[in-house]
């Protein structure tokens, strides 16, 4: 143990839900060096080694508790810039969660090694075992004894304690991986190919090589071969060459035997196209250029301003413009979007203009391939001056952001529902423009009520508005059919009225695709029995088990519960089982028996676990070689598709009768979303929706497109009802196993902050699904008037809180808190 008197220490995050940050004693060497941003291995705990982040310097001796030294530094410079760090400190405050829970979300978790991290050897590792340390050898050599090692073990097996500096640069180098789970399931496709050695390059050395294989004629086939398909690369894939010259795999390997062919496994990057020449120009139309000057002018005044284009209005060329701008200025922009899927379109589209000056970021990459990312961010690196990605891209190591873009920016996935921190990535996006001293430039056809009105009423947003589709193709002709009067009439064939089948058969026969929407995925969400009444319920969870035919299983929508159907009632034997409602696999059924000859496809969380499986459904699509596809809201969010003719909704009013404030508005948009895939490009699109209330308001408002309309009318309701916009909402769940305590934890919770907060606390209430993998959940609302102080606010919950888990019987309930609750 070191002397600590000289007084040196540092505060650091850690990556747990840690109420507070901890200071460790550092020596004035280490003082001198470390910055904050920069990643040190502390002890923590009895035996616990952690990956922390420096948050502070200072000489403050702490007194609460006794101060332990730092393992070692990590980094040479820092991996996380100042204004992220003020970023993250922000929606740790206004989201209340620990800066650990930041952390946590916020790092790949590559760059938090901990003692229970578990190292392998990365499947594509390539390394010189000369050039490794003694430790790093014999981490390697271990790791081929048993594939998969916890920190913890490695610490044993060195010796020591202090090895996340040896670990680093295996990580750094891609010859170790961590928690490589992932990377099984999200393997990258590699390419064989092959290259001409170096030494038989320009005509002497082909002539010397033609000699050399007088021998063999069919090995100058394969060479020939090769220099008709290396035109503009040196690499040739060797499937290509094979079939060129119809080698065997023999004859390919002798030539890379004997030197003459080197080998190569590339990575296949699907979004590389060929003839991917950028094109600088787009021209605008005279109402984009209109909208673009707008937006300029706004950002004179203003820091954020909403784009509200209907649909197809050609929202992205304009973003275009606007990035163009940034990067001229050498500056970094970040294009939000809410769902992965729609990220590789997009890529495509914008690699038009920006070659490789994009990156793409999401939860499906590899723990490598994220830290890769980070990396280059970080050094503000060419190839990623333009950041796609999903709202965890908010946390890259930007220094130098110039525009932010939140497409789609009323999709609620924006918000992050579980685990902390529960930010919602438009208003945090929001938040780290201006502390970039950037733009954000919030797009949709559908806004949220809470961003209209901001706009609107609020001044807050600037306002540019794009009301035509480019190329003026009229809007699509949306018809609302009553399922009522079509079953009373007898005429649906399953659930397909024949006003969506005669549609179905016109566009088919047109070679026009359809896509139809049902916002439920498997088969039937209930399987019930005629006898009896009696439904099959998750063990878990208090809800009924979802039917998946195909698999014929029963499973879970919660907690991924799944067990096999039996053909006799779980209560009292009957075989007379019955389904009740409908999801896409009963539509994708129905569909390809009603037309034998489409095409047909499914669009939904089942049929897209894989990395690359949305874009494989996707590019199947675009080639035309689907017909119809069927999909949940998956489906609906900015896709660009040039020849859908037809949109057929199964069903409204699931959507209209969600207990929920927003379900208007989410219907509102969900269904002027799907609507707006149709009749994209050329002829007009024509959309049929099929509901038991036709003439409920809101689907009136979505057949007529009155966006103001619904909004008036939400918002009248939100004031008197005392909802957001005009009050914020935090919600308060306990969960715990036992009823009994989280009921009465509940109540406690509730009278407590009711003596605050008077009739501003709603509940405690039972949500629709109460019980959830073996948790009782019960939730608290607190609204907060306008007027009233939101810190204060917070300060009460937070007080109320600790007091209610200093309790010995509430201690082991877990409290969430959910700020701007979705
Ligand atoms: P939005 O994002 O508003 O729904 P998009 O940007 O996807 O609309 O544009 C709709 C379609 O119109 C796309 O296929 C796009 O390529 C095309 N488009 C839009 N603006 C232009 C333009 N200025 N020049 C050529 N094509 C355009
Ligand atoms: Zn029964
Ligand atoms: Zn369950």
């Amino acid at each position: 143990m070191q002397q600590l008197s000289h007084n040196f220490y540092i505060d650091v995050i850690l990556p747990l839900p840690l109420e507070r940050n901890f200071s460790y004693a550092v020596t004035q060497a280490e003082f001198e060096f470390i910055q904050p941003g920069i990643r040190v291995a502390v002890p923590f705990g009895k035996s616990k080694v952690y990956t922390a982040l420096v948050l502070k310097c200072h000489r403050n001796t702490p007194t609460a508790y006794e101060v332990k030294s730092i393992h070692s530094i990590l980094d040479e410079t820092a991996v996380v810039h100042s204004v992220q760090l003020r970023h993250w400190l922000w929606i740790s405050e206004y989201y209340m969660c620990t800066l650990g829970e930041v952390l946590s979300a916020a790092l790949p978790n590559a760059l938090l090694l901990q003692s229970e991290s578990v190292i392998s050897v990365h499947p594509h590792a390539k390394f010189d075992e000369c050039n490794l340390s003694d430790d790093q050898y014999l981490i390697i050599e271990a790791l081929e004894q048993e594939p998969r090692l916890r920190v913890d073990a490695v610490q044993a097996i060195l010796g020591k304690k202090q090895i996340f500096q040896v670990l680093k640069p295996l990580i750094e180098a891609n010859i170790i991986t961590t928690n490589q789970e992932l990377v099984h399931k999200y393997k990258p496709k590699l390419l064989r190919s092959v290259s001409l050695d170096v030494k038989f390059k320009g005509e002497k050395g082909l002539e010397e090589l033609l000699n050399q294989l007088y021998r063999s004629k069919k090995l100058k086939e394969i060479i020939l071969a090769y220099f008709s398909l290396s035109k503009d690369s040196e690499l040739v894939s060797v499937s290509d060459l094979k079939k060129m010259s119809n080698a065997s795999s023999a004859q390919i390997k002798s030539l890379i035997d004997k030197f003459i062919f080197e080998e190569h496994f590339i990575e296949v990057d699907r979004l590389k196209l060929d003839g991917f020449a950028i094109e600088k120009s787009i021209t605008l139309s005279p109402e984009q250029t209109e909208a673009l000057a707008n937006i300029k002018t706004v950002f004179e005044h203003k820091e954020a301003c909403l784009l509200h284009g209907v649909t197809s209005s050609g929202k992205t060329e304009i973003y275009v413009k606007m990035i163009e701008e940034v990067l001229k200025e050498g500056q970094q922009a970040l294009f939000l979007v809410p769902e992965i899927a729609l990220t590789s379109q997009l890529v495509l589209r914008l690699k038009h203009y920006f070659g490789d000056q994009i990156d793409v970021y999401h939860s499906r990459f590899s723990p490598n391939e994220r830290v890769e990312i980070w990396n280059r961010v970080l050094k503000n690196s060419e190839n990623s001056r333009v950041v796609i990605g999903a709202r965890s891209s908010l946390f890259l190591p930007f220094s130098n952001l110039g525009l932010l873009i939140v497409d789609e920016e009323h999709e609620p996935s924006y918000k992050q529902f579980d685990p902390a921190p529960r930010y919602h990535a438009r208003d945090a996006a929001i938040v780290l423009a201006k502390l970039h001293g950037a733009k954000t430039i919030l797009g949709s056809a559908t806004p949220s009520i809470e961003s209209y009105f901001n706009a609107k009423k609020h001044n807050k947003y600037g306002y540019v508005s794009l009301t035509k589709r480019y190329n003026d193709v009229v809007l699509p002709d949306i018809e609302l059919v009553d399922l009522k009067d079509k079953y009373k009439r007898k005429r649906m064939k399953g659930h397909f009225s024949d006003r969506l089948i005669s549609e179905i058969e016109q566009s088919l026969s047109e070679s026009q695709q359809i896509i139809l929407f049902q916002n439920r995925r498997g088969y039937a969400p209930i399987l019930s029995c005629n006898t009896c009444g009696h439904t099959p319920e998750c063990p878990n969870c208090d809800v009924s088990l979802t039917y998946h035919q195909h698999a014929n299983q029963l499973r879970c929508h919660y907690c991924s519960y799944g067990t096999v159907v039996k053909n006799e009632c779980g209560a009292c034997n009957s075989v007379d089982l019955d389904t009740k409602g409908f999801g896409t696999e009963q539509i994708q059924e129905e569909t390809l028996a009603l037309f034998p000859d489409a095409k047909v496809a499914r669009m939904d969380l089942d049929t897209t676990r894989g990395k690359y499986s949305y874009d494989r459904i996707i590019q199947k699509f675009e080639r035309k070689e689907i017909d119809i596809l069927v999909g949940t809201q998956m489906l609906t969010k900015g896709l660009d598709f040039r020849d859908v003719k037809l949109v057929g909704v199964l069903n409204a009013d699931h959507l209209i009768n969600f207990p929920d404030f927003r379900a208007h508005e989410r219907c509102y948009q969900l269904l002027q979303q799907v609507s707006g895939r149709a009749g994209r490009t050329k002829t007009r699109g024509k959309v049929i929706i099929q509901s038991y209330n036709p003439d409920h308001n809101i689907l009136q408002q979505v057949s007529s497109n009155q966006y103001v309309k619904m909004f008036e009318e939400q918002t009248y309701q939100r004031r008197i009802y005392k909802y957001p916009p005009y009050f914020r909402l935090i919600k308060i769940t306990l969960k715990h196993r036992d009823y009994n305590r989280v009921n009465e934890g509940a109540t406690w919770l509730a009278t407590a902050l009711s003596q605050v907060f008077g009739p501003y606390v709603l509940g405690p209430e039972f949500p629709p699904v109460s019980r959830i993998r073996n948790l009782y959940h019960k939730n608290i609302l607190v609204k907060i008037p306008e007027d009233q102080s939101l810190q204060k606010t917070k300060d009460v919950i937070h007080r109320v809180k600790n007091s209610f888990l200093s309790t010995k019987l509430f201690r082991p309930v877990r409290v969430v808190i959910n700020v701007d609750n979705y």
